[in-house]
């Protein structure tokens, strides 16, 4: 096995090669050369919904398919704050926000690694885990729609917003039991994900046989190519990722049972 790291993968056919067997050429660009390489069977396990383009073999129907799985945006942020009294005076440690632009606020996992301790005393600063799915909520628009509105919000947003929106929320949530933002927050860390989980069926918004029926055709084998990643079953965990994975490497392993070449 050979790994090609800093290399990103452009193109995947399925040929014929003159003595009649199959193989799957890729080509891919690394330090801004492009190369191909040939195989006799392939795995997309990157993005889903770049499969149209890298691949344009793939039918109409699977193109559509594959394009149903719109990613959400995601921020991660991490707000170290002075010491956590005011969860001790509110009896939480996870506070679930719906309609609030961070949708969970937790204090982060208690835990001792490699020289770290986790604080474990209330007086102490600790770090707030606080998740923000930037999307239109409230707007009606369809979920995909609004994931692809909040990716450009998310995009055009300033650490002064981002810090903006957190301070506010955590004064409205926490002032109530003695919460000053100006005195008590002490570090802001953003992580944000343009594309970050995959698209899930949502009752809300999808048929769940409909659903089932798009993910089953967006999935199908390209010829030799065959279709992983988390995507492939609209779950953004990682047991997904492992399990399509698996999956996919199976259905080359039944192909070539089968007697493809
Ligand atoms: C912020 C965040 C938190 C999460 N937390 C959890 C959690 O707590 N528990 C959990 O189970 N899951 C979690 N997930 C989801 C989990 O990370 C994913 O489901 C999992 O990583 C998917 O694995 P994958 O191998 O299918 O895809 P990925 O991890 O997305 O891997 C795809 C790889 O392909 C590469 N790639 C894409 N396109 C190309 C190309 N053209 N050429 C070459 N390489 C390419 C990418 O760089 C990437 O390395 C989280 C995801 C995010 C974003």
């Amino acid at each position: 096995m050979r790994l090609r790291l800093s290399s990103t993968g452009l193109h995947a056919q399925n040929i014929t090669l003159e003595d009649g067997s199959a193989a799957v050429d890729v080509a891919y660009i690394n330090q801004q050369q492009v190369h191909r390489v040939r195989a006799k069977q392939a795995v997309m396990a990157g993005y889903n919904m770049m499969i149209p383009y890298m691949v344009p073999e793939v039918s109409e129907a699977q193109k559509e398919a594959l394009l149903q799985n719109v990613k959400a945006p995601l921020v991660y942020s991490n707000v170290v704050i002075r010491n956590w009294q005011t969860f001790m005076k509110l009896g939480v440690h996870n506070i679930y926000c719906p309609t609030a632009p961070y949708c969970m606020v937790k204090l982060d996992f208690p835990v001792n690694m490699g020289g770290y301790e986790h604080p474990d005393s209330p007086d102490k600063p600790v770090v707030l885990h606080m998740v923000y799915v930037p999307n239109l909520a409230g707007s009606a628009l369809p979920s995909r729609e609004q994931s692809r509105k909040g990716r450009s919000m998310l995009l055009g947003m300033s650490f002064a917003e981002h810090e903006k929106i957190i301070r506010e929320q955590l004064q409205d949530m926490l002032g109530g039991v003695g919460f000053n933002h100006e005195e008590d927050i002490i570090a802001i860390t953003l992580n944000r994900w343009s594309h970050g989980y995959s698209y899930s069926v949502n009752t809300l918004f999808d048929d769940e046989d409909e659903a089932e029926a798009i993910i089953t055709t967006a999935r199908q084998p390209i010829g030799n190519i065959t279709i992983a990643n988390s995507d492939s079953d609209w779950s953004p965990y990682a047991h997904s990722a492992i399990e399509q994975g698996i999956r996919a490497v199976d259905e080359l392993i039944a192909m070539q049972a089968g007697g493809a070449q």
